[in-house]
């Protein structure tokens, strides 16, 4: 998911819509936003499903008024697709207002959720965004301390936009296992998952908001709080990967860049002569000219994504596809025809992606594909908000490479070294994994998990 919020912005609204539709890649089911005009302290919202442009328009937007935003993207995951969980959540607190919008997963939400119904509590939604909601609303202490509480009491990756008739709240989960970070617009504030909102809206960055830290702005201005004190930063290696666009940095990496490296380490690694180099578009273009500059291996534009299939495109039925009807990824073929291709992508999770793949490149003529991916196997859930199947759907989990290069019928398949990876993203901030989490390759979560709890992002 994303999140984005403006503080002390005139005509906020506006800027939320932009900087929502440039975070648009981090969640395409449902949108919305909520406003405070901090004159008066008057709240509105609106929320539904769908994109951003398809959520907002003019109209819309003249009945959000104010100068306080929080808004939010949602991720598609398989279940729990309605309104009811679309954010920023909404609810009554003491005579007033408070909106919560959240990208992450809360692992302990479950059994926090228990105890709170068993305790009287009723939930309107099945997000676990509502649980901190609950605690903040149930504790007796004032509005900061009562959520600096709730914060604590929380497990998982998150990052957090609270905001009540006065105030807004900024956090980040004690490990920063999701990207967040603050700019400046005048005197005002910008909150955002990815630095490439606060550029489409024209913000200066500032800095990422840190592990662990609680920002309060109200009428006061900014004050710098904590809930947590920074133990192991793991900021979540497949932001790096895929997740996050090109052109945003996350602690000072531009994801471009890194992604050039981690093919140039690719080529380090496990070099194979080829004649044409192509990535998975979009997310390993960059990191296929990573590859073909460290080799010379001339980069090609292999694989062409069609742009307009969206959630809502009707997906062609078995017999279509069989018929060859293809919506989202083209082969090239007077590009690959004859040629021995080298395709460059991010992950494998099930595996059914590189096939199709694989087999688009050859139907279309290649005479060798050769798979690198740009990052380890994949081989553990995450807990903490990126959308992964179960250990049994996981393919790297259940085969080894040599039988995972026979089931995407590759001529030959390498994964990136954990070591290669970490060297090629670059980062310094921590001993481990020099600050990033990577759970799903190496198995270390940074945090108590539950296996038996939900693992897909309820963000
Ligand atoms: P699969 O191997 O599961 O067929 O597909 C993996 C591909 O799906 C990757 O290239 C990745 O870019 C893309 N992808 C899209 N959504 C997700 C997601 O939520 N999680 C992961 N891990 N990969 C995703
Ligand atoms: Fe990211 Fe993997 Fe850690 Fe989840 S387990 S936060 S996907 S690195
Ligand atoms: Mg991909």
């Amino acid at each position: 998911c994303g999140v984005f919020g403006v503080f002390n912005v005139p005509n906020a609204c506006s800027l939320g819509y932009y900087g929502l539709h440039a975070l648009q890649h981090r969640g395409e089911e449902s949108a919305g936003m909520a406003t405070v005009e901090s004159a008066t302290g008057k709240f509105s919202y609106h929320r539904n499903m769908g994109l951003v442009k398809e959520v907002f328009d003019q109209a819309t937007l003249e009945c959000l008024p104010g100068d306080r935003v929080i808004g939010h993207v949602r991720y598609s995951t398989a279940g729990e697709s309605r309104l009811a969980n679309a954010q920023p959540l909404l609810f009554k607190y003491r005579d007033g207002d408070l909106g919560v919008a959240t990208n992450g997963n809360i692992v302990n939400a479950p059994s926090i959720r228990k105890e709170l119904e068993s305790q009287g509590s009723i939930f309107q939604t099945t997000s676990d965004t509502e649980v901190i909601a609950h605690l903040i609303a149930r504790s007796n202490k004032d509005f900061v301390s009562a959520a600096k509480d709730a914060l604590q009491r929380i497990i998982g990756g998150f990052a957090f936009l609270i905001m009540t008739n006065d105030k807004l709240l900024v956090a980040s989960d004690p490990h920063g296992l999701r990207p967040l970070v603050m700019g400046r617009m005048g005197d005002g504030y910008v909150f955002a998952s990815e630095t490439c909102a606060l550029d489409t809206v024209g913000a200066i960055y500032e800095r990422d908001v840190q592990p662990g830290e609680l920002l309060i702005l109200d009428k006061d201005g900014l004050r710098v709080d904590r809930f947590e004190r920074l133990e192991r930063r793991a900021t979540c290696a497949m932001e790096y990967i895929y997740f996050a666009r090109p052109d945003s940095d996350i602690n000072g990496i531009n994801l471009h860049s890194a992604r050039k490296r981690m093919g140039r380490q690719l080529a380090l690694e496990a070099f194979i002569d080829a004649d044409i180099v192509t990535g998975v578009p979009d997310s390993s273009i960059s990191a296929a000219i990573g590859y073909a500059e460290q080799t010379g291996i001339p980069y090609e534009l292999g694989l062409i994504k069609n742009k307009y299939t969206g959630r809502t495109f009707i997906q062609p039925s078995q017999e279509l596809r069989e018929k060859g009807v293809k919506m989202k990824l083209s082969a090239v073929r007077k590009v690959v025809e004859g040629k021995r291709v080298i395709m460059i992508d991010d992950s494998i999770v099930r595996g059914t992606t590189s096939l199709r793949i694989v087999n688009l490149l050859r139907e279309a003529g290649a005479t060798e594909v050769h798979v690198y991916i740009t990052s380890p196997p994949f081989k553990n859930p995450c807990y903490y908000g990126i959308n992964t199947p179960d250990r049994k759907e996981l393919i790297a989990s259940q085969k080894s490479v040599e039988e995972i290069r026979l089931a995407i019928n590759a001529d030959s398949l390498y994964f990136l070294s954990n070591e290669g990876f970490i060297e090629a993203v670059g980062g310094n901030d921590g001993k481990f994994n020099r600050g990033m989490c990577m759970a799903c390759f190496d198995n270390d979560y940074p945090t108590p998990v539950d296996p038996n709890s939900e693992k897909s992002c309820s963000c």
